[in-house]
């Protein structure tokens, strides 16, 4: 019942009959807490990053995606929190529909609130670092792994980045070095294709 309020933002925008996006309710099962980054070629090429909190994904839009270097701060705009299915859609939103464009999950696994593992029982919920604006998560994904953070600055920006817990660089672009879809190898064209 608790997703049936929170995903009205993400219902209202779409049109099921038209656009092959999950409108929720199938779950996923692959991994829980889910973490995914699914670059969306919309008006504009960015990166969508989402986190399982209370059964549906937080979300992000990520103007210049991750990245594996500690001194590369992200701008990470909120958006609507969606169903959790969502994490292993790639297709297709067709032009007229809300962010047309191709969807790739770029990254996907699952995470650790490190908040929660704090020692003396000062832990916090996801929920609680949500609302604070201060997440801390080890990021286990296929691409990411490592210790993020997502930290609110003002009201409509948050910032991500890698904790500075990592092995010293250089770091590569991960980006430029693994730009496919880590569900299914596909290329942005590919799916583009309907291959
Ligand atoms: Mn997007």
């Amino acid at each position: 019942m608790a997703e049936k309020k929170q995903l009205e933002s993400y219902k209202s925008r779409r049109d099921f009959e038209k656009t092959p996006e999950p409108a929720g309710g199938a779950g996923m099962e692959l991994w829980h807490p889910v973490y995914v980054v699914q670059k969306h070629a919309a008006t504009r090429l960015h990166y969508d990053l989402r986190l399982e909190v209370d059964g549906v994904l937080k979300s992000w839009a990520v103007p210049k995606g991750p990245s594996a270097d500690p001194k590369a701060r992200r701008l990470a705009v909120p958006t609507e929190d969606h169903p959790i299915d969502y994490a292993a859609f790639e297709g297709v939103i067709p032009e007229g529909q809300y962010g047309a464009g191709t969807v790739l999950v770029w990254d996907i696994g699952t995470y650790r609130n490190l908040r929660e593992e704090k020692p003396g029982g000062r832990g916090k919920t996801m929920a609680q670092a949500y609302a604070e604006g201060k997440i801390e998560v080890r990021l286990e994904g296929k691409k990411l792994s490592g210790a993020y953070a997502l930290i609110r600055t003002a009201k409509q920006g948050w910032l991500f980045f890698r904790m500075k817990d990592a092995p010293a660089g250089p770091y590569e672009d991960i980006l430029e070095k693994s730009p496919d879809s880590a569900l299914t190898g596909r290329t942005l064209d590919e799916i583009a294709k309907g291959g």
